[in-house]
């Protein structure tokens, strides 16, 4: 059956407050899965798998994969289409609360076409929480993968980007036009990979990554006045930051050290 009939399946219409928006080009779902690049042993755990288009050719490769959808139809309809695969575990939950402490160890590997409506806040969750995962391959919407890889100056620069740069190393890999999906999006997608690796500091990154919210709440001001609170004029120049730059100005590493002169 091909990914078109899958979705026709579904007895109500996709539902937009979910980001259902399904990938029907198999062709971009195989490119994505190329990206995985995991070990046999690696194991996937895959959100909104929806009809299974990526799960489907994940499983072509052997990974093993715990899949993670809120919808309960769709949970069936997977459970039709891979009834008997003994990789997949399907759990018909939201991904916000989902335990991802039964993620045993070593290696997991986050693949996701993710639904708009959690992407960002679930990105920030698992690589701040979930240091078990090592790798992400995710589609996101163009204007998240751009803030995500954004340098310092940049108009996408933010505090999102200062997290994923002290946590990662990401990449946009590829751009995926609205045409790939059911119902087509409103704007394009990108696919993008995200390396984790082990972090012994993570607390003080984790702080480094909270002073650039408040620093890009007031990012008009200069940070001697939107740091204000959390750091002196005179400890910031001793730092060799430029108490006159705007949080758009400071380096990710600027934001570590300060996290880690304020311990
Ligand atoms: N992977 C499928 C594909 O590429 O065709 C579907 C991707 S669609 C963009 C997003 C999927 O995430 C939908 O199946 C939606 O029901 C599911 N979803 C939305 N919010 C979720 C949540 N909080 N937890 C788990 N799944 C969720």
């Amino acid at each position: 059956m091909s990914e078109q009939e899958w979705v026709e399946k579904l007895e109500s219409k996709p539902n937009y407050k979910l980001g259902q928006n399904f990938l029907i080009d198999s062709n971009i779902s195989r490119k994505i899965t190329k990206l995985v690049q995991g070990q046999l042993a690696d194991p996937i755990i895959e959100v909104g798998p929806g009809t299974g288009s990526l799960t489907s050719e994940l499983l072509k490769d052997n990974y093993r994969i715990k899949a993670v959808e809120i919808d309960g139809n769709l949970a069936e309809i997977l459970n039709e289409r891979f009834i008997d695969v003994p990789n997949l575990e399907i759990f018909n939950e939201d991904a916000m609360e989902f335990d991802y402490t039964q993620l045993q160890g070593p290696w997991w590997i986050f693949v996701s076409n993710l639904p708009y409506n959690i992407g960002t806040r679930l990105l920030v969750k698992l690589i701040t929480e979930v240091p078990v995962i090592h790798r992400y391959v995710v589609m996101v919407q163009k204007e998240v993968g751009d803030r995500i890889v954004a340098n310092p100056g940049g108009k996408e620069y933010g505090a999102l980007s200062v997290l994923f740069k002290l946590f990662t190393e990401s990449k946009i890999q590829f751009d995926v036009s609205k045409n790939c999906f059911y119902p087509p999006p409103k704007i394009t997608s990108s696919v993008l990979t995200i390396q984790r690796e082990t972090i012994l500091d993570e607390e003080t990154r984790i702080r480094a990554f909270e002073i650039s919210k408040i620093a890009f709440q007031q990012k008009r001001k200069k940070v001697r006045t939107s740091l204000k609170s959390i750091i002196s004029e005179d400890r910031l120049v001793e730092l060799g930051i430029d108490p006159n730059n705007r949080a758009s100005n400071l380096t990710p590493e600027n934001y570590y050290d300060i996290a880690k002169d304020i311990l």
